[in-house]
C-alpha cells in the first residue's frame, strides 16, 4: 500500500519530490540533530490522489492518526486536552518553493475547552491563548471556509482578544452556518485538506505559470507541533541567510522579531531588527543560531536560509532550504566556495544558470545627470527599472498592458498582488526587509525591487506617494535601483551592465570586483568543458564584432534579406519588375558589388572564424510597397486623370505575387530555383569576397529545403561557381521543413552541414503561424497548461525536438562527417541548448547578447546529468 505520511526522522531531503523542499529539509534537520518541533509530512502522492479524486485517499486518515500519536508522544502533549492541549501548525510544502502561494493554518487544535489549557501553559496569560484562538479562527475561517478576509477586521488593538475570539465565531457563523468546529481533529483534517485545495488556487496556479513550475507536482502537507515566538521578550522569531543574499557577501544577514509569529516577519507588516541586535539581547541563543548556520551550510555546501523561532529562550528551528539569491549572488557565492575549498569548478558551474547570466547583463543607471533622489529603501532585487507609478496590481497589469512600462507600489504587498508584480517593471514598497514577500518572490522573479523605503508614505486610496517634499501620482514616473536601493524622481537613463562592460573589453576581470572575477572564472571553466560550439546570428560587421567579444566563435546564420532593405530596396523591385532577362541581369548586377562588400566586411570581421552565410529567404513581395498603399496611390492618380506609371507597374507585381500563405510560399530555395541568376549573384558575391579576404571561411546556406533535389540543383550550379572562382566553401542547408527532417538521409548526400531553423520547423511542425498564434491564443493555451512555456521560446523536446533527433540520426547515418547546429532563436534558450547538447548537436548559433549566455549553458550541460532542469 501506497505510504502517505512520514515522521521527519524517516524522510531526508532526497524524497523532496514526495514531502515538498519544507518537508524534506526539515526532516534533513531533525536527522542532523537540531532542534526541530516534532512533526510528519504527508505526502504529493496523498495531494495527487486528492486533487484526482476530491477524497482523501484510502488509508490517509489511519496513518495520519498514528503519526499524529507519535507527534503527541514526543511532544509530550495530546491534541484536544483541556488541560495541556498540543497545538500544530499545518503547512504546505511543494517540491519547489512557491512563497506565499499556497495556505498555511497555524494552532490547529484549540477550542473553547482547551484555550484555559493553553493559556496555563504560557504560565496565566490568557490575553496570549485567546489571541492564539483568534488567529487560528480567522486562518481557519479563510483558509478552509474560503471567508473574505476582510470580514475578519481586527477591531481595536486593545480590545478584549475573548471578546474579539466571540466575534470571529459569529462571523464565522454567518459565512458558514455552522460552529466553529470543536473537535480538533476535525480540524487537522479540514486544514490538510485546505492546503491540498490550495495548490490550485488562482495566484498559485498563476505563480507556477510564470515560473515555469509543471502544474501536476502537488503540495505535500507539514504538520508541526507549535512553538511560539509571541510569549514575551524572550522569545522571537526571525528568518536569516548564512550569507548575504543579494551580493554573496560572506556573513551572516537576517531579520529578527520579539514578540512576534513567524508569519508577521515573512509579511513585512512590522519593522525588523538586523539579526545581530538578537546578540545584545540573547547571547546564548544568538551563539546556537550561529553554530547551527555553519552546520547546515557545511551540509548543505551552499547559502542557506532558515526560519526559527524562539519560545522563552529556546531555540527552534522552523525551516531551512538552499537559499534562493540574486544572479549575482549565485555567481559570487559559486566561485567563493570553490575557493573555500567547498566545491569544485564543474560543481559551481552547475549552480549557475544561463538566465541569471541573462539577468546580469540588464543595464544599470547613469546617474551623472544628478537625478532627484527622493528616497532609499532596500537594495532587494538588482536592476534598474523606470516606470509610471501604479498603487495597485490591476491597474499596473492594465497599465502594463497597454504598453506603459509600471513601477508597482505597495506599502506591503501579498499574493494578490501577483499579477501586479509579474506586470511591473519593478516594485516598490515601504515596508518589510529583504525577505519581506516583495524581495522574496521579485528576486525569484528577477524583477528590480527596492523595499521598506520607509520614507515614502504611501496613500493607496488616494493613489499617490509623498517622499522627499514631493509628491507623487499615479502615472507619474520614478526609477529605482534594486542595487542600491535608491528611489529618483523621472526617468533616469540607463547604461550597460558591469558584466556587458567586461564582455566589452572595457573592465578588467581584476579591476570588476567579485562579480566580475567569478563571471569570468567560471565562464572560462564552460568554455574548457563544454562540447558545443557557440556562433552568432549576425548580418552587420557591427553586430559581429560584439558577438566576437562576447565569445562567439563564427557565424552561424547571416539572413542576407537583411542586406536588401533601406535604398537597396528600389534594385529588388527592378529586379521584380524586370520584363526581360536582360533587365533581371542589369539588376542583379547592380546588386552584385553591394552583396561582395557585405560579405568582405563580414568575412574581414570574422578573421578566419567559419561564416554561414545564407541565401535570401523571405517572399520577394515583402520588397514591395503594402498593397492598400499602392492601390489608394493608382486610384487617386487614375481620379486626377494622371498616369499612375510605376505605381500601376508595382500593383500589378503586389498582384501577380499575391500569396495567401507567403511563409508557406515562395521563398528560400524556391525563389531560388524560380528567379534564375538570384542565388548565383550572391554565391558569386559570397566567392569573390571570400578570394579577397586572406582566411576568410564561407559557408553557403540554402533556406526550406525539403528535398534533396532542391539542394542538388542549387549545389550544382554554386559548386560550379566555386571553382570557376577557385573558391573553396562548404554547401549545406538548413532543416526547417517537417520533410526535410524526414528524408534527412537522403538530404545529407548533397550537403556539408545541416543547421536547424527550429523557427521554421516549429512553425511547420506544430502547423503555428509564426507571425499570429502567440498573440492570438498562447495565453490560453499556456493556461490550459498544453504546453508550460511557448514552443517559440523553448524547443518543444518531444515533437519538434523528435524531428531533430531524427534528422541527426538519419544524417549522421548517411555522412558521418555532417556538421550539424542550429540557427533558430531556440540556439540562445537554455533549456533548448541543454536539448542540443544531448542531441548531439555540433554548435549552436545565436543572437550576440545571447552568446555568453549560450556559452554558460552548453557548459552546464556537459558536466550535469542529462534531464537536469535549467531552473
Ligand atoms: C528558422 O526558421 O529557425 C531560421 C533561423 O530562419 P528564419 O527565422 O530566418 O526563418
Ligand atoms: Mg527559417
Amino acid at each position: 500500500m501506497t505510504k502517505y505520511v512520514y515522521d521527519f526522522a524517516e524522510g531526508s531531503r532526497e524524497l523532496k519530490d514526495l514531502l515538498g523542499g519544507k518537508g524534506g529539509n526539515l526532516a534533513e534537520m531533525a536527522n542532523l540533530g537540531l532542534p526541530v518541533p516534532p512533526g510528519f509530512t504527508v505526502t504529493t502522492d496523498a495531494c495527487r490522489a486528492f486533487l484526482r479524486s476530491g477524497t482523501e485517499p484510502y488509508g490517509l486518515r489511519d496513518e495520519i492518526a498514528v503519526h499524529l500519536e507519535r507527534l503527541e508522544r514526543r511532544a509530550g502533549r495530546r491534541l484536544g486536552d483541556a488541560a495541556d492541549p498540543l497545538l500544530v501548525s499545518v503547512r504546505s510544502g511543494a517540491k519547489f518553493s512557491m512563497p506565499g502561494m499556497m495556505e498555511t493554518v497555524l494552532n490547529v487544535g484549540l477550542t473553547d475547552d482547551s484555550v484555559a489549557g493553553l493559556s496555563a501553559q504560557a504560565g496565566g496569560d490568557e490575553r496570549f491563548a485567546w489571541d492564539c484562538y483568534r488567529r487560528l479562527i480567522e486562518m481557519f475561517g479563510r483558509t478552509v471556509c474560503d471567508i473574505p478576509g476582510e470580514a475578519f477586521e481586527p477591531g481595536p488593538l486593545d480590545a478584549d482578544p475573548r471578546e474579539c475570539v466571540r466575534r470571529y465565531q459569529e462571523i464565522f457563523r454567518e459565512h458558514t452556518g455552522r460552529d466553529f468546529p470543536q473537535d480538533p481533529h476535525e480540524q487537522l483534517s479540514e486544514a490538510i485538506r485546505a492546503v491540498f485545495r490550495s495548490w490550485n488556487a488562482e495566484r498559485a496556479v498563476l505563480y507556477r505559470r510564470q515560473e515555469h513550475i509543471p502544474g501536476d507536482l502537488g503540495t505535500a502537507v507539514n504538520v508541526v507541533a507549535m512553538v511560539f515566538g509571541n510569549l514575551g521578550a524572550d522569545s522571537g522569531t526571525g528568518v536569516a541567510f548564512t550569507r548575504d543574499p543579494a551580493t554573496g557577501e560572506r556573513g551572516v544577514y537576517g531579520d529578527y522579531l520579539t514578540n512576534a509569529q513567524g508569519e508577521d516577519v515573512v509579511a513585512g507588516i512590522r519593522n525588523t531588527m538586523p539579526l545581530q541586535e538578537l546578540e545584545r539581547r540573547d547571547k546564548a541563543g544568538y551563539d546556537e543560531l550561529m553554530s547551527i548556520m555553519a552546520k547546515l551550510e557545511e551540509h548543505y555546501k551552499d547559502l542557506c536560509d532558515i526560519e526559527f523561532t524562539i519560545e522563552r529562550g529556546k531555540l527552534w528551528m522552523l525551516q531551512t532550504r538552499v537559499g534562493k539569491r540574486t544572479a549575482a549572488a549565485a555567481f559570487v557565492i559559486a566561485a567563493q566556495l570553490v575557493d573555500e575549498g567547498v566545491i569544485d569548478l564543474d560543481e559551481a558551474l552547475s549552480r549557475v544558470t544561463g538566465a541569471q547570466l541573462a539577468q546580469l547583463m540588464f543595464p544599470a543607471f547613469d546617474l551623472s545627470g544628478g537625478p532627484r533622489r527622493i528616497a532609499a529603501g532596500i537594495a532587494a532585487s538588482p536592476g534598474a527599472a523606470v516606470g509610471a507609478v501604479a498603487f495597485d496590481a490591476r491597474r499596473a497589469a492594465a497599465l502594463a498592458a497597454a504598453g506603459t512600462p509600471v513601477i508597482l507600489v505597495r506599502r506591503e504587498t501579498n499574493p494578490d498582488d501577483l499579477p501586479g508584480m509579474i506586470a511591473a517593471q519593478g516594485i516598490l514598497t515601504s515596508r518589510g526587509g529583504k525577505t519581506s514577500h516583495a524581495a522574496v518572490v521579485a528576486r525569484g522573479m528577477g524583477k528590480t525591487c527596492v523595499c521598506g523605503a520607509e520614507e515614502i508614505d504611501v496613500d493607496i486610496t488616494g493613489a499617490q506617494l509623498r517622499a522627499g517634499g514631493i509628491t507623487v501620482s499615479e502615472g507619474d514616473v520614478v526609477s529605482i535601483d534594486g542595487t542600491s536601493g535608491a528611489v529618483y524622481l523621472g526617468a533616469v537613463p540607463v547604461q550597460p551592465s558591469p558584466v556587458v562592460r567586461y564582455f566589452e573589453g572595457s573592465v578588467t576581470p581584476d579591476a570588476g570586483g567579485p562579480l566580475i572575477r567569478a563571471v569570468d572564472r567560471i565562464l572560462t571553466h564552460a568554455d574548457k568543458r563544454r562540447r558545443l560550439a557557440v556562433r552568432t546570428n549576425a548580418d552587420t560587421a557591427a553586430d559581429a564584432a560584439r558577438a566576437r567579444r562576447f565569445g562567439a566563435q563564427g557565424i552561424g546564420l547571416c539572413r542576407t534579406e537583411h542586406m536588401f532593405l533601406g535604398e537597396r530596396r528600389a534594385l529588388v523591385e527592378r529586379l521584380i519588375l524586370a520584363r526581360t532577362g536582360e533587365q533581371r541581369d542589369a539588376a542583379l548586377a547592380e546588386l552584385l558589388p553591394l552583396q561582395r562588400a557585405d560579405f568582405t566586411e563580414l568575412f574581414r570581421e570574422m578573421a578566419g572564424l567559419p561564416v554561414t552565410v545564407r541565401l535570401i529567404d523571405p517572399p520577394l513581395h515583402e520588397f514591395l510597397p503594402p498593397l492598400e498603399d499602392l492601390a489608394v496611390r493608382v486610384a487617386r492618380a487614375e481620379e486626377r486623370g494622371a498616369d499612375p506609371g510605376h505605381d500601376r507597374e508595382l500593383l500589378d507585381a503586389v498582384h501577380r505575387m499575391h500569396e495567401e500563405n507567403p511563409m508557406l510560399g515562395l521563398r528560400g530555395v524556391r525563389l531560388g530555383l524560380v528567379i534564375p541568376g538570384l542565388f548565383a549573384m550572391q554565391v558569386r558575391a559570397i566567392a569573390e569576397a571570400a578570394a579577397a579576404v586572406p582566411g576568410a571561411r564561407a559557408e553557403i546556406m540554402v533556406p526550406l529545403v525539403g528535398a534533396v533535389q532542391e539542394l542538388e540543383a542549387v549545389r550544382q550550379e554554386a559548386q560550379r561557381l566555386l571553382d570557376e572562382l577557385g573558391v573553396e566553401a562548404r554547401i549545406g542547408t538548413m532543416i526547417e521543413v517537417p520533410r526535410a527532417a524526414l528524408t534527412a538521409g537522403e538530404i545529407a548526400r548533397a550537403a556539408d552541414f545541416f543547421s536547424f531553423g527550429t523557427n521554421d520547423l516549429t512553425q511547420m511542425g506544430w502547423g503555428f503561424s509564426r507571425d499570429d498564434v502567440e498573440g492570438a491564443f498562447f495565453g490560453r493555451y499556456l493556461e490550459l497548461g498544453i504546453f508550460g512555456v511557448s514552443p517559440f521560446e523553448s524547443i518543444d523536446r518531444d515533437g519538434v525536438g523528435r524531428l531533430i533527433r531524427i534528422a541527426v540520426a538519419e544524417g549522421r547515418a548517411a555522412r558521418p562527417d555532417l556538421h550539424i547546429g542550429v540557427c533558430g532563436e531556440h540556439g540562445g534558450d537554455p533549456a533548448s541548448i541543454r536539448f542540443f547538447h544531448e542531441a548531439g548537436l555540433d554548435y549552436v548559433s545565436c543572437s550576440p547578447f545571447r552568446v555568453p549566455v549560450a556559452r554558460l549553458e552548453a557548459g552546464r550541460s556537459a558536466v550535469t546529468a542529462a534531464g537536469s532542469d535549467t531552473r
